[in-house]
């Protein structure tokens, strides 16, 4: 076997899958292999291998970092090293290290046998390779935190040279469709792309008021195109016109007008999940963030539906969420200027609406209608 350049992707909980194992491996290496396609423009040669998949033959240097910087945005991955492939012995792991690991550092060499017909066992092998690495000019340390794993196979040997966090959760598209309720804030992106790492395909939903041609300039689009980052899958995003609701807004109660406004966005994100056959609704709500979601509000704007609601910011810290959505590269764009719809009257809302009076209100507007029509009117771009 000829020493080659490899990248080596560790599948992250799917191997956990029991009898589903394949069935999400399969989905997994298909969203690689169509990312790094669209992306980089590359095709590349992989090779499945005991839970984890073999990246070899990308030609130049540069190009392997470039593949992990695109694979880094990939779901259902716990993490990539890039080193070589070798012959099964001893000889050939030193001297690639030799060639390819750098002097000046102190390495931890961390052996694990895969092949148990070898006959040294994993502490034997990074012993020996260890020992002749010294006589090659390196100081290896069990201490050290610079670590070359090698992963000892039947036929070859991989060493890891570097290795890279993965994002961890599940492949894109391994789990169901669900509706976000997308908003122009920092928090419903953010509970997005959790559910997105939970292998979920979203569908968005923005309600917006006024120009619908303002909104397609906005940074409601831009959002859309920075989580589209994490999703070999094209991500749909639905314009709603709110203004319905607006214009009728003075038959509202002043302190009950931001539970029916959510309420609305709630019951026409129920309608547009059912067209989709999604099984589920997204939002960035979290528990007492603002008044629209105390306990109570948060039940009274949702009571009665029937389509689960996901909210997994639920018990976050603004503070996490601000990290989190700087991590993932939302942050910047969500803080751009743009004008949400808002409803809430002068003297605020209510932090205790009452199911009754949400039940009446709901009635003598004609929510439900309202509902209907502007499903009707809504917009996919
Ligand atoms: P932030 O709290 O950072 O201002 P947010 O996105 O959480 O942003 P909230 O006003 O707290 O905004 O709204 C709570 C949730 O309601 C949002 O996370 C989103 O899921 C949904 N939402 C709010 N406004 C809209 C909107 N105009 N269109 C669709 N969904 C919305
Ligand atoms: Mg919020």
């Amino acid at each position: 076997m000829k020493n080659e350049e490899i990248i080596d992707v560790h599948y992250g909980e799917i191997t956990l899958k029991g009898k589903n194992f394949k069935r999400f491996e399969n989905i997994l290496i298909k969203s690689i292999l169509t990312r790094i396609k669209t992306e980089l423009g590359i095709d590349l040669k992989t090779q499945k291998e005991m839970k984890r998949l073999i990246i070899s033959n990308f030609g130049e240097e540069n190009k392997n970092q470039r593949i992990v910087k695109g694979l880094s945005k990939v779901f259902g991955i716990s993490w990539i090293g890039t080193g070589y492939s070798c012959n099964a012995t001893i000889k050939d792991v030193v001297n690639l290290i030799t060639k390819h690991a750098d002097k000046k550092k102190v390495y931890r060499i961390e052996a694990r046998r895969i092949d148990k017909t070898y006959p040294k066992n994993s502490s034997e092998i990074g012993y020996e390779i260890s020992k002749e690495l010294i006589g090659n000019g390196f100081e290896p340390d069990y201490k050290s935190k610079e670590i070359i794993y090698i992963e000892w196979f039947k036929n070859h040997v991989n060493i890891i040279l570097k290795k890279y966090a993965g994002l961890g959760g599940l492949p894109s598209g391994a789990s169901g469709r669900v509706v976000s309720l997308l908003s122009g804030g920092i928090d419903s992106p953010v509970s997005t792309w959790l559910c997105m790492k939970r292998g979920c395909t979203p569908s968005f939903l923005h309600v917006f008021i006024g120009d619908i041609d303002d909104v397609k300039k906005s940074k409601i689009v831009d959002i859309r195109r920075k989580l589209r980052e994490y999703t070999s899958k094209p991500i749909d995003l639905y314009l709603a016109d709110g203004s319905k609701i607006y214009e009728i807004k003075d038959k509202i109660p002043p302190r009950y007008r931001t539970v029916l406004f959510r309420r609305f966005m709630f019951l026409l994100a129920q309608a547009l999940a059912n067209d989709l056959n999604a099984e589920g609704i997204i939002t960035g709500d979290n528990i007492a963030q603002v008044a629209s979601q105390t306990l109570t509000n948060l039940h009274a704007t949702t009571y009665g539906m029937d389509i689960p609601i996901f909210r997994p910011l639920l018990t976050y810290d603004k503070e996490e969420i601000i990290n989190l959505a700087k991590k993932i590269d939302t942050f910047e764009t969500s803080i751009k200027k743009y004008n949400d719809p808002c409803m809430a009257g002068a003297k605020g809302m209510t932090t205790t609406a009452k199911q009754e009076i949400v039940k009446r209100i709901e009635k003598e507007i004609g929510l439900n209608e309202i509902v209907e029509n502007v499903l009707k009117g809504i917009r996919r771009i």
